[in-house]
Parts: C-alpha cells; sequence; structure tokens
C-alpha cells in the first residue's frame, strides 16, 4: 500500500488486521494486480474463498444480471435462487453417503453465522440441559461470541470472557480425549474434517469414522464445519466425505459464494425439524443477490467437477513441493495443503516472513502457522501457474538460506 494510503487507512480503519501491505485493484482467474500494476498468483483465493478464481465470466454475469433484476426482499418471502441452491447443496452433501432422505437448508450471511445457527439448532433440538458441546484443540469456527467459545484456541478467548458457557475441547484426532469431555448435558460435536486455520492438520483416517460411532453410541449430533473445507477444496464435495461417514450438520460459507458473503447450514430432515418459524433468522441471509451467485458456483463447480479438479492440481502442488530443499513435509487434502518449512529456512524467520516475502515476489499464500505455509489455490489452476508459482516460492527459500534479501 502506498504511503497516503496507509495513512487513510490508519486514521480510519480499526486495528484488528494490521497495516494491509497491498491494495489490489483487479483479479483474473489465479492473477492479482495491485494498484502499481504489479501481478501476483493467487495461492490463497482470500482464505479459500475464490475456488473458480476471480472475475469469472459466468459469476459475473450471475452478478449483474441478479443487479438489476431483485436484490433483497427478506425472508419473508422467497426467491427462486434460494431453491435451487438448497437442492443442489443437499445433493451434494448427501452424495457418497447413505443418507436417502432429504435434508433442509438454512443460509446465513458467513462461515461464523451458519456454525452459530447450527449451534442454536443443537440446542433447539435436544432441549434445556443438555447444550454442551466438545470441539477440537487447534480448531476455528469464527469470531462471534459462541463460535469463538467452541473455538480451541484458549489464548483467543481471554480478551473477550466471559463467554457462553457449555463449551468444551477435546485433542484433535483423538477420540478417546473426546470421550473423555462427555457428560450427560454434552449434545454434540464440532469438528472441521481438516483443520484449515488451525495450521492444515488432517484427520487421521479412522478419527472421524470413531467419531461418528461415538456420537451414535452417545446419542450425540456430529456437527461437520465444512467452512473451508466444503465444495470440492480437499478432492471430495465435503471433507467428510473421505472417511465414508453421516453427518447430521454441515455448515458451508467461504467458496459458496465465490466472493460474495454467503454461508449455509444443512440439517437431516430430523434434526432441522427443531427450528420452527420464529426461532432463527437473519435479514439478508440466502438474499437473491448471493442466492443467484450461489446457484452459479454450484453449477460451474459441478460442471467443471471441481472435486477432481482439486485432486488432480493438488497431487500436482504436492509433488511441486515436496522437491523443494526447504519444504520438509506437506500436509492436506486437494488443493488445500500446508508446507512445514525445513529449520535451515526458518533460522532467522517465520513462515509468516516467508508469506511476506513471496508477496514481495509476486506469490500470495499465507504463514499459517509459524512453520508452516498454507497454499489454496483456485481449484481451476492450471499447471503452468502452479510450475511458476512454486519457482517463486523456490527463489525466496533459496534466497533466505544463502542470507540473501527476500
Ligand atoms: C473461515 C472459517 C470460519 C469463519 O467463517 P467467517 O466467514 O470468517 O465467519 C469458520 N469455520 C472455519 C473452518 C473457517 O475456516
Amino acid at each position: 500500500m502506498n504511503s497516503t494510503g496507509a495513512e487513510r487507512w490508519t486514521a480510519h480503519l480499526m486495528g484488528n488486521y494490521g497495516i494491509p501491505p497491498v491494495t489490489f485493484v483487479r483479479g483474473a482467474g489465479t492473477e492479482l494486480f495491485d494498484d502499481a500494476g504489479n501481478r501476483y498468483l493467487d495461492f490463497l483465493c482470500g482464505l479459500a474463498v475464490t475456488g473458480l478464481g476471480h472475475s469469472h465470466p459466468r459469476i459475473a454475469a450471475a452478478v449483474a444480471e441478479q443487479a438489476s433484476t431483485l436484490l433483497h426482499v427478506s425472508n419473508l418471502f422467497v426467491t427462486e435462487p434460494q431453491l435451487e441452491v438448497a437442492e443442489r447443496l443437499d445433493r451434494l452433501v448427501r452424495s457418497g453417503t447413505d443418507l436417502d432422505e432429504p435434508g433442509r437448508v438454512l443460509f446465513q450471511n458467513s462461515g461464523a453465522e451458519a456454525n452459530e445457527a447450527a449451534l442454536k439448532l443443537v440446542r433447539k433440538f435436544h432441549g434445556r440441559g443438555r447444550h454442551g458441546v466438545v470441539a477440537a484443540f487447534g480448531s476455528f469456527h469464527g469470531r462471534t461470541m459462541a463460535t469463538l467459545a467452541a473455538t480451541g484456541q484458549p489464548e483467543k478467548h481471554e480478551p473477550f470472557q466471559p463467554l457462553p458457557e457449555g463449551f468444551r475441547h477435546a485433542a484433535w484426532n483423538d477420540v478417546a480425549a473426546f470421550e473423555a469431555a462427555l457428560d450427560p448435558s454434552v449434545g454434540a460435536v464440532l469438528v472441521e474434517p481438516l483443520q484449515g486455520e488451525g495450521g492444515v492438520n488432517t484427520a487421521d483416517a479412522g478419527f472421524l469414522r470413531d467419531l461418528r460411532l461415538l456420537c451414535d453410541e452417545r446419542g450425540l449430533l456430529m456437527v461437520l464445519d465444512e467452512v473451508q473445507t466444503g465444495l470440492g477444496r480437499t478432492g471430495a464435495w465435503f471433507g467428510f466425505h473421505h472417511a465414508g461417514i453421516r453427518p447430521d450438520i454441515v455448515t458451508v460459507a467461504k467458496a459458496l459464494g465465490n466472493g460474495v458473503p454467503v454461508g449455509a447450514v444443512w440439517a437431516t430432515a430430523e434434526v432441522a425439524a427443531a427450528f420452527r418459524p420464529g426461532d432463527h433468522g437473519s435479514t439478508f441471509a440466502g438474499q437473491p443477490l448471493v442466492a443467484a451467485v450461489a446457484r452459479e458456483v454450484l453449477r460451474v463447480m459441478e460442471e467443471v467437477d471441481a472435486p477432481r479438479l482439486a485432486e488432480e492440481r493438488g497431487a500436482e502442488l504436492t509433488a511441486l513441493l515436496e522437491t523443494l530443499p526447504g519444504v520438509a513435509g506437506v500436509r492436506g487434502l486437494g488443493l488445500l495443503l500446508g508446507a512445514e518449512l525445513t529449520p535451515d529456512v526458518l533460522a532467522d524467520r517465520t513462515a509468516v516472513d516467508v508469506a511476506r516475502a513471496c508477496l514481495d515476489a509476486g506469490l500470495v499464500v499465507n504463514g499459517v502457522t509459524p512453520t508452516t505455509l498454507r497454499l489454496a489455490p483456485p481449484l481451476t489452476v492450471s499447471s503452468d501457474e502452479l510450475a511458476e508459482g512454486i519457482g517463486i516460492l523456490d527463489d525466496v527459500l533459496t534466497a533466505g538460506a544463502t542470507g540473501g534479501a527476500a
């Protein structure tokens, strides 16, 4: 960002994000351009949001057409795009499961709100006294009061205490720890199928299946937070599909709007029936603009077979990363990958510094932990773009290792 921009930013915006380094003005596919005309490869997608890339012609057309047709009527009325989004989401959630009966969808405006609604649905379903929820350490579920309480990062809780009660945390990938955290007040478990914000931590084979069995045994609802992993990114329509399990509640958001803010909760018909008129609501949720865009996102994703793209390009990206001397290991699934950097690379800098050096060199990634880079390119990324991006990363890692300026 130039100095005038930085001044205006500091003078008028709250300081909860830190001063942004770049002002982006335009994007196309995997490419981004800043206000000085510099080109970048976007291997982050605004935090796994723009899965179909920037300025996708079909998405742009859907925005323009709906903008000049109907923007808002409130949830006292239904609009056509919502219906198709709900139908498609339901079909995709249930694909690869043994669920024959259609579930139900509730629109929200973001990931946190989708999780917040899911948590309220759990309370309404079980009734008073069984409001407890067990989530995983290292998880991320949002920034509202309840989703912050559900987030398994206690240091994030401290400044905002007291938070809603009833949330407890158990070690990731450890079903025995989840079981030990149960008591009669617990009504649900809440997990991501792959922890994104927590550092790209993949679930062990069997962890989600064992958790499902535990939920069945104890009459608990299994809530899958697919806000980051949903809609193809991991190489399956939903991350939980890799485990072959049946969810009770699934939340989605990020990729659903390809950049317009929209979230949704899916629940089995039995669970969804707990919400009666008046129990929950939102003025904007599922309004015509975002619903028309989400409808087009889902249509395009199905046409291009988004999960297959993520699986194929993800395998290529993993292989490329593994050839880099500065990369000690690669975690994740599909096109949601974490590259663990070597102690050598990290001798005098963190992964956050490396991500910053990548940005200066024209590659957008992020340091998701002090030692891990997160890579989440669009599902439409080309093999050439992957090779180009990894070339940039290689240069940045090598420059650091030889003591050169990054
Ligand atoms: C990003 C994220 C959220 C929060 O979504 P917002 O749209 O930022 O509120 C919740 N859960 C997971 C797994 C996420 O990655």
